[in-house]
This record gives structure tokens, sequence and C-alpha cells, in this order.
């Protein structure tokens, strides 16, 4: 998986110490890229705005078969052991970040370090149970581009990602094209968006992803004006399960961004996503600690 980011042992964790950790969760948990940074468990009560994150159903994780029993096929227990293990995660280094006014524009983080960034978008249309305690036990780092409405419907689904690592980014309120469009209105989508969801989660979001990855040069100004440090594109999409290179190299390059979005197979395709990184050599990281 990904060596040294736990201080647990194996991503075969009984449930009960996966319960006991997602309730106790500190918020420098996710630090992929530190061995110095293991999750941290403490008996911090939570507070009212950051519910108890509980486990989803997933009757095979909670199972605790023989160690010779194979787990059923598209279980949790199954898709945590296709994920392959991972060379050891560099230390971050962060990104320059242009001092111009107005956000950078990249499809792939200009980064040399042998690492790529996996993002799931929207939030509307499905929210798979099973990726809360997938993304904790394989210890994938996730970073959510969210429609505000979606993220206020289903706010506890991904408040239990977040708990388990993930970063919540903005992806506009309505998800319309903004290439084009005034000033005002990109403002009122990216700002209005991020206030949303600076109060649904307590942390306003410091990335920007256009809807379709359309945009102009209103749209990065609004970004910036709106508190993101960059707006990202993507290298490759990942759905049902097949990862499509947008790239003429057809694998996974260092500072890759990984695009899906919250549909039925999302666990296909993180899946994917983990496989193809790992097919390139390189490891899974945290965008947010790319771009500070
Ligand atoms: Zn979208």
């Amino acid at each position: 998986m990904f060596p040294g980011v736990s201080a647990i042992p194996t991503r075969r964790i009984p449930v009960v110490v996966t319960l006991l950790a997602l309730l106790t969760l500190t918020a420098c948990a996710v630090r992929p890229g530190h061995t110095t940074h293991a999750r941290q468990i403490t008996m911090a009560q939570p507070t009212p705005s950051a519910p108890v994150p509980t486990p989803s159903a997933s009757p095979s994780a909670s199972a605790s078969p023989s160690a010779s029993a194979k787990p059923a096929f598209k279980s949790l227990a199954w898709y945590v052991a296709q994920v392959p293990t991972f060379p050891e995660v560099p230390l971050p280094q962060p990104v320059a970040l242009p001092a111009t006014g107005s956000a950078p524009f990249w499809h792939r983080l200009p980064t040399d370090q042998k690492v790529a960034f996996i993002t799931i978008d929207d939030g509307g249309l499905a929210r798979p149970p099973g990726v809360i305690d997938f993304i904790w036990e394989a210890r994938i780092p996730v970073t959510m581009f969210l429609n505000s409405p979606a993220a206020a419907e289903h706010t506890d689904y991904f408040r239990q990602i977040e708990a388990v690592g993930g970063i919540v980014e903005n992806h506009t309120i309505t998800h319309t094209s903004l290439a084009g469009r005034s000033y005002d209105y990109q403002k009122q989508e990216i700002c209005g968006a991020a206030d949303k969801l600076e109060g649904l989660f307590g942390k306003r979001p410091t990335l920007f992803r256009p809807p379709f990855g359309e945009h102009d040069s209103t749209t990065l100004q609004a970004a910036h004006d709106c508190g993101a440090k960059a707006v990202l594109h993507w290298t490759e999409t990942v759905h049902e399960g097949k990862v499509r290179y947008q790239t003429p190299e057809k694998v996974v390059q260092p500072g890759d961004v990984l695009l899906m979005h919250f549909r039925p197979a999302l666990m296909d395709d993180l899946l994917a996503a983990l496989k193809a990184i790992h097919r390139a050599g390189l490891t899974p990281a945290l965008l947010e600690q790319y771009v500070r």
C-alpha cells in the first residue's frame, strides 16, 4: 500500500479498529507523504460541525474470515486485496505558484516527483457507500471537486470521506460551462460554491476545477479572487474501471491528475486508477500537499 503512511501495519484492519480510528481521527491524520505524520488516534470528542463518521455498511469487511478465505468478488476485502503495493511516498515538494494575481491552470502538476493525483468530481449522481471504507483501508489520497448543492444535500457522506483523508475542493454551484461568461457570473459560481463549501466543511477550498474543464482567463481571475491557488484540469479520465489517457504518452506521468466521478462504479474507477499509477512506477499523493 503506502509504506510509512500509517502506524497501523496492515491494510486488513479489524473493523473494530477501523471504527475506533474513524471515530477519533485527527486533522493531521491525513498526511500520506509523511512518515512522521502517522495517523494519530486520540479520544477527542467529535464536534457538532464534524459529526461522528461511521463506516458504511460493508458486511464483507466486518466478517473475519480465516486467512485462507478468498474475499467475495467485488466485496470491500476483494477491492482492498487488489490494490498494489506502491513505492515509498516521496516527501512532497510543493510546486511554485505564480504571483500574477491570477490562478495557474494545469493539466498536470509541474512536479518531477514520482506521484500522481486522484480526483473525484461532482457528487450529485451517486455516492457508493463502500468507497469510504475503501479509501480508509487502502489509504487512497483523494481530492473531491464538489458542486456545492450536492455537497449540501449529502454532507454526511462527504464528511466521512474527509474523515478518512479526502479533501473537498470547488467545482461551482450549477456545473455550467464558465468559458465566455462575465466576470460577475463566474465569480458568483466560484465564490458562491466556495462560501457554501467552507460553511459545510469548515475549510475554504484552495483548488478549483471548472465544469467540463472549460475556462478562459476570466475563470482564472475569478478563481484566484475566490481563494483558489490553482485551477486543475486532468490528464486521464477513469470510468467504469477503464483509464482513458488524454496525453500522447499513454502512461501516467509524474504530476498527472486522474479524473473520475461520484458514479456507481467508483470503486472500480479508484482501483483502475491505482493500478495505472502503480504500472507507471508512481505513488498516489494528495494534491493539497503539492499546492499550498
Ligand atoms: Zn463535473
